[in-house]
């Protein structure tokens, strides 16, 4: 998808360290952390919303969330962790790529 920040980051044509990869999915640092520990997790294929979810989606964001349960003790978040996805405006969606917010590293407060 042109001009989305985050299929540039996926293709590399915006660095970004990866903490991790695979043939699905990157997880990188957000760069505004919101907590001590600030993951986003994004999906390579494109698909703003929830909402545009066919079977092949599902299917990438059902490995993304048993992905994020198998690596979250070496990203450091062994003690617990904090899952948003924001959709739309009034959801606080900014990059209108999905992709899954991971805040830890600390005792978050309420939201
Ligand atoms: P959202 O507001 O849910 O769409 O989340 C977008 C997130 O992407 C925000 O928390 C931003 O701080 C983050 N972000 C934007 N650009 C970059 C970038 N180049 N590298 C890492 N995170 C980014
Ligand atoms: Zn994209």
């Amino acid at each position: 998808m042109e001009n989305c920040i985050f299929c540039k980051i996926v293709a590399g044509e915006i660095p970004s360290p990866r903490l991790y990869e695979d043939e699905k999915m990157i997880v990188i640092r957000d760069i505004e952390p919101k907590a001590k520990l600030h993951y986003l997790c994004i999906p390579k294929t494109h698909f703003a919303l929830l909402a545009d979810m066919d079977e092949e989606k599902a299917e990438t964001l059902k490995y993304c969330f048993r992905k994020i349960a198998e690596i979250h003790k070496e990203l450091g978040l062994q003690d617990g962790y904090r899952v948003i996805i924001n959709q739309g405006e009034n959801g606080g969606q900014t990059v209108p790529h999905l992709h899954i917010h991971l805040l830890g590293g600390e005792v978050l407060g309420d939201f």
